[in-house]
């Protein structure tokens, strides 16, 4: 006799493994966001829309990386200290003294031009000065301590490409590379709603049965790190007409619509059948766990994702499938997080054939250890772990002692 679970999970096809629901999703849509020019200071976070090409090499010209003496490497005695005339001296910022001819060493200061000639730079440190003259030690390498020109980015090279969400060490480099304005693309739109009967809004205060809704202020404060511009959509009861309607004039004014909850397959779970009413439904399952309903369609253009009403299946939701469909509208180049093999605390079981995701807390030594409370509405579950244990679709035991990958929360949440 088939179990309940199992006539859900049959009804309408097998969910989708989360590859092809990315894949899918990355086929059928494409970017909507314009570009526009900021200045550089307002750029973290922004998404660059054109390449960012190299006007002049970095460094632009050859220099120290030290304080010390520019010498002639050939000048040098292999195995014993050579004393060397000083001749000229060069700071940061000064045109180099002139030509260095051999036998002698130029006074030279960090990231100051290398004169002509020297192709090594001794530190201060491993010299001696008496007189008008330096003493170095023997045992440094041809070309040491001296940074030549372009061994950051070479003129005329891509030094960020288009699609690139830019980094405090991003602004950086475009800074020495002389931008003051820069090419990104204009915010993503997206309307957001909650839905349910029972989620209230503060500070109206909670009656029987009330919930305060905490995935829209949640989804909005994801969606404000990636750059989106959150319209709040407010929330939408457990009626399909309202539903139906919310979605049809939000598409109408939004690049995305992203709502939570009522996209099971319960009686009081309407947004699937909405989406389907009024677009076309891409998938509205997908193998993973927490998180399995989640919806996607389109309506004239305008994705609508409906994400699980669960606060931490919302969130997992939206960084699987939410997170590349947003990278994928505002013009950006999705990079799945970086995955680091941590060892397992804890023994577990799993049923194959979905990926499944468990909230982690490390211990000093690395390990990871099972978040004591797992429901998928436990919002301390993902308030007091560090990260999630991703186990692939195939495995069905864990030991304690396995590597196994996991996602830091900070980097999937960046
Ligand atoms: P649903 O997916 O609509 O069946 O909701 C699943 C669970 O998540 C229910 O316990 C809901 O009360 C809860 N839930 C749905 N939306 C929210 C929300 N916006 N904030 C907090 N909890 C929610
Ligand atoms: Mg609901």
């Amino acid at each position: 006799m088939a179990q309940i679970s199992e006539d859900r999970f049959a009804f309408g096809g097998a969910p989708l493994p989360l590859e092809a629901a990315q894949g899918r999703l990355l086929a059928a849509h494409a970017v909507k966001c314009g570009t526009e020019a900021v200045a550089l200071g307002e750029a973290v976070g922004r998404i660059l829309a054109d390449d960012a090409v190299a006007a002049f090499d970095l460094p632009p010209t050859d220099n120290s990386a030290v304080d010390g003496f520019a010498v002639h490497f050939d000048d040098l005695s292999p195995d014993a200290p050579t004393t060397l005339p000083i001749h000229g001296r060069t700071a940061a910022g000064a045109a180099p003294a002139g030509p260095l001819p051999r036998g002698q060493a130029q006074r030279i200061f960090t990231g100051a031009v290398m004169p002509e000639g020297p192709d090594t730079v001794m530190m201060q440190e491993d010299c001696t000065v008496a007189a008008d003259c330096v003493t170095v030690r023997p045992g440094i390498r041809r070309g040491a301590n001296r940074r030549p020109a372009g061994e950051d980015v070479t003129r005329g090279t891509v030094a960020l490409a288009a699609g690139k969400r830019l980094m405090p060490p991003d602004i950086g480099l475009l800074a020495a590379l002389g931008f003051v304005q820069v090419p990104v693309r204009t915010r993503l739109r997206v309307v957001l709603f909650s839905t349910g009967d029972e989620i209230a809004t503060p500070p109206a205060p909670l009656r029987a049965g009330q919930v305060y809704d905490a995935n829209k202020p949640m989804l909005a404060a994801l969606l404000h790190r990636l750059g989106a511009m959150v319209v709040d959509g407010g929330v939408l009861p457990d009626t399909p007409a309202p539903t139906r309607e919310a979605l049809r004039t939000a598409a109408a004014r939004a690049d995305l619509v992203i709502t939570s909850g009522g996209v099971s397959t319960g009686e009081e779970d309407h947004v699937r059948a909405a989406i389907e009413a009024v677009g076309t439904l891409q998938f509205w399952r997908v193998a993973i766990k927490p998180g399995r309903p989640v919806a996607l369609g389109v309506l004239d253009g305008t994705p609508l994702l409906g994400l699980p009403g669960n606060p931490v299946a919302a969130l997992i939701t939206f960084t699987a499938i939410g997170r590349p469909l947003l990278d994928r509208l505002a013009g950006a180049t999705y990079v799945p997080p970086p995955r680091f093999l941590v060892r397992s605390a804890f023994d577990y079981r799993k049923k194959p054939g979905r990926r499944e995701y468990v909230r982690v807390q490390f211990d000093a030594a690395g390990a990871a250890h099972r978040h004591p409370r797992e429901g998928a509405g436990i919002l301390t579950s993902l308030t007091e772990s560090d990260a999630l244990m991703e186990l692939p679709e195939d495995l069905t035991e864990l030991a304690a002692g396995d590597l196994v990958a996991c996602i830091p929360l900070g980097l999937l949440l960046g």
